[in-house]
């Protein structure tokens, strides 16, 4: 009885293990992946350091720091979009921030670069790497994405935003 439950408990993790698996692989469908060659091709040197080498960009030399107009900022990697302007900020850090991304677009890791642990995220189709996410920021939710300018694109209210990088 009691080896009939074991087997019975080892077939469940087991079906749960793939049942992962498989939403693991549905999500996959939709990604874009590229060599580091590929992507050195198609990015500049700098924006290639940022997205695909966790580089950060010098403080304050962004030109985004400074767009206020209404508008998407985009993936510069596979352009697919990540933050509204409606939810960008002035955190007086240098870095483009925001406090909130566009839903699901977001994947994060903790990460041990510094002394004390940080959560990165990247672009959830690309795996490009665009910045940390603190909990300084302001209401509602509290969080500061803190982005680095070269791994994104701002496409103005109005302008058609570019087809996804395939
Ligand atoms: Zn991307």
């Amino acid at each position: 009885m009691q080896r009939r439950h074991w087997i019975a408990g080892v077939f469940g993790v087991f079906a749960a293990a793939t049942a992962n698996l498989r939403a693991q692989d549905k999500a996959g469908a939709t990604r874009l992946v590229k060599s580091p060659a590929e992507w050195r091709k198609l990015l500049s040197f700098d924006s290639f350091n940022i997205l695909f080498e966790e580089g950060t960009e010098p403080p304050g030399s962004s030109p985004l720091n400074n767009e206020k107009r209404p508008g998407t900022f985009i993936c510069a990697a596979c352009f697919l979009p990540l933050f509204d302007s409606a939810k960008k900020y002035e955190s007086g850090t240098g870095w483009p921030s925001f406090w909130d991304t566009l839903p699901g677009v977001m994947g994060t890791k903790k990460d041990f670069k510094l002394i004390f642990p940080r959560t990165e995220y990247h672009c959830v189709r690309c795996g490009g790497h665009q910045g940390h996410v603190f909990d300084d920021g302001p209401k509602p939710t509290g969080l500061r994405y803190c982005n680095n300018g070269l791994a994104l694109r701002f496409v103005p209210r109005g302008e058609k935003l570019p087809a996804l990088r395939t």
